[in-house]
């Protein structure tokens, strides 16, 4: 198959800093949408695969998951996409289509192993796939998502994965009007968790270990404001949420945060994927309470929360990089210091 050499930053080892590369990327096949990259949100996981945190990661990395952009051509079987159309791609290029997840629409739980957008395993050209810090990318009709032309394009970016992530678990366990919702660590994903329960009628509590970040949590849609170190302020909401979302990105302590819970009620880990330190199992019988997990959304439930920003009106608040600026970017998201997400404008990979 012929190859298209395209230009890149990526890392080549996990205490490398990302520099610029060359890739290759397939021809366009009859069921592709090749995009012409506009802009790409900077993941906490984009940092985890490049330092290879989680131990799985393949070099050279190209990170990238949060992509927009616009169709520069289309395979003669492609039907919802023409040239020019702004589209999204996420977490996701492929899964085997013919799976029960899949069939449900749940494609990142495809039980014979969805294609991440970047180190998943290249179908085509073998090797590992590449992400979105590059010109361009070539993705199965399938997995392309149409990004609403009403909002400011640079701040939908970050829809792709940190919205996805919190507007799934948010819907999946049924967050309604009136009920008490607390989101754990005012990231990029925190910052996407409080909008969205805002904008489903919750009661949203802002749970950050930054009292500096108070003031814009509110501004996002937080009603309240509890910085988890102050024990006694813990203690007065104990036993009151309807659900927690947890956006913590390390390894911490979960009891602190069970004991927030409702009988009944739910914290669902977004962040964390190392092991966790001990949970108390009594503070889970005595309330019968839940821990849960989730990954992303599947490709329907990706263009129904475009579309929901769409309506309402929901982007991201983004601040703006160049490529060339991405390791200081790494650097500061690690320290929890972004506001709050960085976007990665691509023109200027062809600086
Ligand atoms: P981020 O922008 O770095 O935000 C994480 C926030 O967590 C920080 O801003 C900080 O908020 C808080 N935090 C950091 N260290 C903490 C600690 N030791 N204890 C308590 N709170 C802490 O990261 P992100 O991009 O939102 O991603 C969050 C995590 O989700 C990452 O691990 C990422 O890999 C993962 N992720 C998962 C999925 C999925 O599908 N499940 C998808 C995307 C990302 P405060 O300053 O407010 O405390
Ligand atoms: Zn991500």
């Amino acid at each position: 198959m012929s190859k298209i050499e395209v230009k890149a930053y990526g890392a080549q080892a996990k205490d490398a800093a990302l520099e610029p590369l060359d890739i290759k990327r397939r021809e366009v096949l009859d069921d592709d949408v090749k995009i012409d990259i506009l802009y790409c949100g900077v993941c906490h996981s984009d940092i985890h695969q490049v330092r290879n945190d989680w131990g799985n990661s393949k070099y050279p990395v190209v990170p990238g998951h949060e992509i927009v952009g616009r169709v520069l051509e289309v395979g003669k079987n492609v039907t919802h996409f023409k040239e020019g159309d702004l589209v999204g791609v996420g977490c996701m290029v492929d899964s085997c289509q013919h799976c029960d997840a899949c069939n449900e629409g749940l494609e990142q739980y495809c039980e014979n192993g969805a294609t991440m957008t970047y180190n998943g395993k290249d179908k085509h050209l073998g090797g590992h796939t590449f992400g979105g810090y590059s010109e361009t990318v070539i993705v199965k009709e399938d997995f392309v998502l149409s990004v609403p032309e009403n909002l400011d394009t640079k701040a939908t970016a970050p829809l792709l994965c940190a919205g996805i992530t919190t507007y799934s678990p948010l819907r999946h366990w049924e967050v309604e009007e009136g009920d008490k919702v607390g989101v754990i660590g005012l990231g990029g994903l925190g910052h996407m968790g409080v909008k969205f329960a805002h904008a489903m009628g919750a009661h949203v509590v802002m749970i950050t270990t930054s009292p500096d970040k108070s003031e814009d949590a509110k501004k996002l849609g937080a009603d309240e404001v509890l910085i988890s170190k102050d024990e006694e302020a813990m203690k007065k909401h104990a036993g009151s949420f309807d659900f927690l979302l947890n956006t913590v990105p390390v390894k911490h302590d979960l009891n602190p945060y069970i004991q927030l819970l409702k009988r009944d009620a739910t914290m669902v880990i977004v962040g964390a994927i190392e092991p966790l330190e001990e949970m108390h199992g009594g503070s889970l019988i005595m309330g019968r309470k839940s821990v849960a997990g989730s990954v992303i959304g599947g490709i329907e439930e990706t263009q129904e929360m475009l579309d929901f920003c769409g309506e309402h009106d929901i982007t991201c608040d983004v601040e703006m990089i160049d490529i060339q600026n991405i390791n200081e970017a790494y650097d500061r998201v690690t320290s929890s210091d972004v506001k709050y997400r960085f976007v990665i404008d691509m023109q200027s990979l062809k600086n």
